[in-house]
């Protein structure tokens, strides 16, 4: 090989490897599944030629994990999912003040932290499900009405534990005060066909068989069961158009405290806001954007347009251990 040859392919050696460490890495700890991330981070590799490192958790062993390794932390991200989870990383203190500009014209306020901690990307719209064949959309109007004695016998709900009723919870109790929420809780549980359920998917197959015939889900979980079954005997009902709208809640993500690439981070997390990507995450989850220049997915559109409560989502985490408490008084398991 001449010297030219050799000083030339070293030339290049050095240029790619420069270019390959000014557009950097990024290490993110997800409580979302590989699934739903991984073809976000692919088209954000091919546009900017950051490389995206990834593990996958659920949100306890990844907030327990970044508290552990303090400032020693290779995770410059978390993404979760339900703004109670959000709400925790930054009460544990895990989280960077981010203030951008992009963020706040891509993400409504009620959908991101007032402090700045974590912003949502995706909104999933947590309402009423019901067996058409057994309950007609005007015998529907809100949450509180399921507490009516008309529905003894005839309401299935998921478990207590899982926190997307922990925030339904919060946000009532935000909405209703604690004393309305807990009469309202109370007659959920008096109303109960049976048991609680572990999953949606668990409920919504119950009251497609009959077993009862209404409840409340996560949007998304809806949309997944009747493109697999669509022969379920199930519709979707928005309550509460009156009034406050439908509680909605969202999967976010935060830069970390001790991030080594902040700046890259942040330039992630506004890219996630963007049409772009927002576009990307409404075709692969079945959730809405929340950027309002985007529309959801055809099949998500099609359940119809709602009013949502714009209460800022930081009081589901606010008001969490309330919300537990008052549903282990009411007996809701
Ligand atoms: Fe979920």
């Amino acid at each position: 090989m001449s010297f030219v040859v050799r000083f030339l392919l070293t030339v290049s050696c050095l240029v790619v490897f420069s270019a390959a460490n000014a557009a950097g890495e990024i290490v993110i700890y997800s409580a979302r599944n590989e699934q739903l991330i991984k073809p976000l981070f692919d088209a954000y590799t091919a546009e900017t030629g950051t490389k995206i490192r990834f593990i996958t958790d659920k949100e306890g062993p990844l907030l327990e994990r970044l508290k552990a390794e303090g400032a020693g932390t290779p995770a410059d991200m978390l993404i979760t999912v339900d703004a109670g989870n959000l709400w925790l990383a930054a009460k544990e203190g895990v989280l960077a003040k981010v203030d951008s500009a992009t963020l706040k014209a891509n993400v409504p306020a009620h959908l991101r932290d007032p402090d700045g901690q974590w912003v949502g990307l995706s909104i999933r719209a947590r309402t009423i499900v019901h067996n058409p064949k057994r309950v007609k959309p005007s015998e529907l109007s809100t949450y509180e009405d399921l507490a009516n004695p008309k529905w003894k016998g005839r309401l299935c709900l998921r478990t207590s534990k899982k926190v997307y009723n922990q925030s339904l919870i919060a946000m009532m109790i935000a909405r209703l005060g604690e004393e309305q929420t807990e009469k309202i809780v109370r007659g959920w549980v008096a109303n109960l066909a049976t048991d609680v359920f572990p999953d949606d998917t668990k409920e919504m197959e119950a009251i497609a068989a009959g077993q009862c015939d209404v409840g409340i889900v996560n949007t998304y979980y809806f949309g997944r069961l009747v493109k697999k079954k669509p022969e379920l005997s199930l519709a979707l009902f928005w309550p509460n158009q009156k009034d406050r709208g439908v509680h909605v809640n969202v999967s976010g993500a935060g830069v970390t405290k001790h991030a080594k690439h902040h700046a890259a981070a942040v330039k992630l997390l506004e890219w996630l806001s963007s049409e772009k990507a927002q576009n990307l995450f409404a075709d692969t989850d079945m959730e809405y954007p929340v950027n309002p220049k985007v529309k959801p997915h055809a099949a998500v559109a099609a359940w119809g347009a709602f009013k949502q409560d714009t209460i800022n989502v930081a009081e589901a985490g606010k008001r969490q251990a309330q919300a537990v408490k008052l549903m282990d008084r009411t007996g809701y398991k």
